[in-house]
């Protein structure tokens, strides 16, 4: 049933300014039309800028763990509705009912993740260098944020922005990825009943090259958190820069697993093709390089080859499916382009290399799940994010040369290897340039209880979700505050 999406400004659903819609389409039947959504003017963009300036003092002066509570009630409210959400999520972008019922739950552990932070927010009491005097930091919210998110984790990234933005006081103007508006809407309605006051959160649809890159300019925004394509992102953060506003960017992907001579191959196997080929290889942490020792290459590759030929396409609501579609015909059209590309290069087609049109796939954006061999590390398919089913392997020396090709792109967000060898991890550990490094594991599955992002061109700025380093601060401050309570006139490093 075809849903109609508003704006969300100052505690109300509201039509945009001008009237205009657009549509959002469900990419495994294009002849399904998921929402009608309003399309944001700059008027729009005004006005929840003003709504989020004007909750400001009161949600800042709201205690935190009240704030909390809010966030709290909200996991509850997505743990009750997370299949409605979860099927949504699949519809509106794709990807298979089990992982959207992922993204659902990374949102709700977001969500009771903050919710605690509401009680921890805590600084530092430091002793001072005089008398009667102390000393103390603390976290305070930035302000108003303006919250960019992409169309492939449509309800986790968005909670993971939200929730600490939230928790820590700031209020937020929310432009979700235009193909994926139907699932920011429902968050934004759970976080509404779960009480959160009008104005606080509010929520712009639009394209980015207008909603989104006007939010970024606007001076009524004190900082932007953005996910999404590295080229859009380092264009975001020289708007931000110019304009004095904090910034935070995770970007883009070349992730790749080694795969050791000594490695447990069925294991990595199994690695490889989740991270392949798991949400059509839309992830930013999807494994788009195999670096294979040469002493199993080829018997990796075969093993690869076969399970990927045995991967089903298909609606992401039917339980055989394995591989849903990628997200629109441009898309499509990009991921092809780069198979042809590769091939271009010089590189081995494996197996796939297609669109599929058939067994159910007529009418959406279905790529074959593609592998190429023979790729070496200065062509293109093994250097540029691909985004799609497309996976290229190739041979290593040994650790030295893997860790070196590995290494070798303008991407750092992950990587992996997989090894039996407990000194090969541990140099791998040590020397892999990524933000996140997985032993025996493939390259997706961070858990929201530690720091994400990326180094080089995957991320620039603070890191996301929780621990140390987390996203708190991106959306907090700290404020230093001195008492003196000598009653005369103390001076710093002069009265010694
Ligand atoms: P994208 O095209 O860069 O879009 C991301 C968001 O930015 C969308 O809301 C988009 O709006 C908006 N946008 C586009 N142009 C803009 C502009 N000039 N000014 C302001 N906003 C603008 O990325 P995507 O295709 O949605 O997502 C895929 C990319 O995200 C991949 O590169 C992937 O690696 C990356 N990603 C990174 C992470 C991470 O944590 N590192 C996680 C997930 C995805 P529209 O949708 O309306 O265009």
């Amino acid at each position: 049933m075809k849903k109609t999406v508003q704006n969300f400004i100052g505690g109300e659903w509201t039509a945009s300014a001008t009237g205009e819609t657009f549509e959002s389409i469900n990419p495994a039947d294009t002849s399904e039309v998921v929402a009608a959504v309003s399309k944001s003017s700059r008027t729009d963009v005004d006005n929840a800028v003003n709504a989020a300036r004007g909750a400001y003092r009161m949600w800042r002066l709201t205690p935190a763990p009240k704030r909390g509570e809010i966030l709290y009630k909200a996991g509850e409210i997505l743990t009750k509705r997370k299949r409605e959400l979860g099927e949504l999520l699949t519809r509106e972008m794709g990807k298979v009912l089990a992982e959207a019922l992922g993204d659902v739950q990374e949102a709700i552990d977001m969500a009771y993740y903050m919710a605690g932070e509401g009680r921890r927010l805590s600084g530092e009491t430091i002793p001072s260098e005089l008398p009667d005097k102390d000393c103390k930091s603390g976290r305070v919210p930035i302000g108003v944020c303006g919250l960019i998110t992409p169309w492939n984790f449509p309800v986790a990234i968005p909670a993971w922005k939200l929730m600490p933005a939230l928790v820590s006081g700031n209020t937020v103007v929310f432009k979700p990825s235009s193909h994926t508006p139907a699932c920011a809407a429902m968050l934004v309605e759970i976080l509404r009943e779960a009480g959160l006051p009008a104005g606080v959160l509010n929520l712009i649809n639009g394209s980015g090259e207008e909603t989104g890159d006007y939010l970024a300019s606007h001076y009524g925004i004190d900082g932007i958190s953005f996910t999404g394509s590295t080229a859009v992102g380092l264009g975001i953060a020289k708007t931000c820069a110019e304009r004095g506003k904090r910034v935070s960017c995770e970007m883009g992907g070349k992730n790749a697993i080694i795969i050791m001579e000594d490695a447990d191959l069925s294991l990595a196997l199994e690695g490889a093709v989740w991270g392949g080929f798991g949400t059509s290889g839309q992830r930013c942490t999807s494994s788009s390089r195999l670096v294979v020792h040469r002493a199993v290459h080829d018997k990796f590759l075969d093993m690869f080859a076969a399970a990927a030929g045995r991967l089903r396409l298909g609606s992401g609501l039917k339980p055989e499916t394995d591989v849903g579609p990628v997200i629109n015909k441009a898309q499509m059209e990009k991921v092809l382009k780069y198979i042809g590309t590769g091939k271009e290069e010089g590189a081995k087609l494996v197996t796939g290399g297609n669109a599929c049109r058939e067994g159910g796939c007529e009418k959406g954006y279905f790529i074959e799940p593609t592998i190429f061999s023979g790729v070496t590390p200065e062509m293109r398919i093994a250097q540029e994010e691909i985004f799609g089913p497309v996976v290229s392997v190739l041979r290593a020396e040994d650790l030295d040369d893997a860790i070196g090709i590995v290494n070798g792109t303008a991407y750092g967000l992950v990587s992996s290897i997989y090894t039996r060898d407990v000194n090969k991890s541990a140099v791998a550990e040590r020397e892999l340039d990524t933000g996140i490094v997985y032993i025996n594991s493939s390259t997706i599955g961070a858990e929201i209880q530690l720091p994400f992002g990326g180094t080089k061109r995957s991320g620039f700025g603070h890191e996301e979700a929780g621990g140390r380093g987390g996203s708190l601060d991106m959306f907090t401050k700290w404020k230093v505050v001195y008492r003196d309570f000598s009653g005369r006139l103390q001076k710093a490093q002069i009265d010694r």
